[in-house]
């Protein structure tokens, strides 16, 4: 787990790249982030921290996620999930996501089954003349209360 303050520093220097101000309000945005211990959606966020405001929360998770400092991710569900980008934190993991109730649950993989799926997914880049920098991988399915 990555030192808040070391988080802090990391966010800060990337949006001073891009020209950017790391605002008291979207360094809230990233602790609600780092506080929670799975993906979460605006609302879960809202809930957690009533003293973030809506409106601001909402266009800092945008701002971030087009910064690359956070993700966003697709469920079935009507709300998109957030969570602090595996490149900062330094933990690559992969999504369990729930299509009955939209809830998504982090997992990692042992590191030989990383190696085959780069092994896998380097033969599909050469195959299309692609580059591929990462990789992502989800598995949709049916939580343990929906199952
Ligand atoms: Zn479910
Ligand atoms: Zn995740
Ligand atoms: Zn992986």
């Amino acid at each position: 787990m990555i030192l808040v303050d070391d988080l802090h520093d990391a966010i800060a220097q990337i949006l001073r790249g891009q020209g950017q101000r790391y605002t008291t309000s979207r360094r809230a945005v990233v602790d609600a982030l780092n506080r929670a211990d799975r993906p979460v959606t605006l609302p879960d966020i809202l809930v957690q921290n009533p003293d973030l405001a809506q409106s601001s929360a909402y266009r800092n998770l945008a701002e971030l996620v087009e910064a690359g400092v956070v993700r966003r991710i697709i469920t079935s569900d009507e709300y998109s999930h957030f969570e602090i980008a595996d490149h900062l934190t330094g933990e690559h993991h992969h999504h369990l996501i729930c299509t009955v109730c939209g809830s998504v649950e982090d997992f990692t993989v042992p590191h030989e089954l990383e190696e085959l799926i780069d092994l896998a997914s380097g033969e599909v880049a050469r195959d299309q003349r692609w580059s591929v920098e990462h990789h992502r991988l989800d598995l949709v399915g049916r939580c343990a209360t929906c199952a």
